[in-house]
């Protein structure tokens, strides 16, 4: 994880859209990194879709989930998960609510996801659910108050994930790029276990929960810096961004083609 500030702006801008481009984010959904040389302190958005999140809508936040400067924009209402799970876990450095429709009917079922293939794995053998009805009775279901956010980190416990009943889940991870790679693979491991959950409805087959060994060696494969790094290059570059600072490529290739235009017409040469 890049140390300079900047670097893990740019980084957490770049992880937006990334979530944004592979579906587990939307106009809704937020990712946050905790501060590199602040642990009291964590950098998210303003609100604004992460598909179009750029380093310069960050802002940095307290863990009590207030504005460090006074804010000019409209901040995001939920943003007390980030403030009170930063709180509770000092080994967590990354985290992102979603509402991603993969695993929408998982938690409006009620039914756990659980791992299926390897990569899945990152999210734990069996994450723990939350239901905002239970200690707060009828809500807009949003959670925007400390004593909310308090609860649903307890809920997380020491978990890579905690499902949020009839809302969406909310995923944490050592870095960005792990957190990235393991908010991916949890989407996709929830598509594939609806499908085979299907397909055994019309037959015969055994359980397609991975046993436990296997969840465990699979989960530390997910988490190899060379499994993360390769991932994070793939849907970097699906979102049009080279690395963690991705803007710096494409200005100089967007210089540079001009000039190839002019020089190709001075000479006459075509393609
Ligand atoms: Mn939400």
């Amino acid at each position: 994880m890049p140390d300079k500030l900047q670097d893990v702006i740019e980084e957490l801008a770049l992880a937006n859209r990334i979530l944004g481009n592979e579906g587990v984010l939307d106009a809704f959904g937020h990712v946050s990194v905790r501060h590199p040389g602040d642990p009291g302190r964590y950098l998210l958005s303003r609100s604004r879709s992460p598909a179009l999140i750029e380093a310069g809508d960050i802002l940095e936040y307290t863990l009590d989930s207030e504005p460090v400067r006074p804010p000019t924009a409209h901040l995001y209402a939920e943003r007390v998960i980030h403030g009170c799970i930063y709180q509770a876990r000092p080994d967590v450095t990354a985290i992102c609510h979603h509402h991603a429709p993969a695993v929408m009917p998982f938690v409006i079922a009620g039914k756990p996801i659980v791992p299926v293939f390897h990569l899945g794995a990152a999210i734990g053998e069996e994450p723990p659910f939350w239901d905002q009805q239970d200690e707060f009775g009828d809500t807009n279901l949003l959670v925007v108050k400390p004593e909310e956010g308090a609860s649903l980190a307890r809920a997380l416990g020491d978990h890579p994930v905690v499902l949020m009943n009839r809302h969406g889940a909310t995923v944490v991870g050592a870095d960005l790029k792990e957190l990235v790679s393991r908010a991916i693979f949890m989407c996709q491991n929830a598509e594939y276990q609806l499908r085979a959950l299907m397909l055994r409805a019309f037959t015969l087959g055994a359980s397609p929960t991975l046993p436990r060994g296997e969840i465990e060696l699979a989960g530390a494969i997910s988490r190899l810096p060379n499994v993360v790094g390769r991932t994070w290059e793939y849907w970097s570059a699906r979102v049009g961004g080279g690395s963690s600072v991705a803007a710096a490529p494409s200005r100089r290739v967007k210089r540079v083609k001009p000039a190839r235009q002019a020089a190709r017409r001075k000479t006459g040469r075509r393609k």
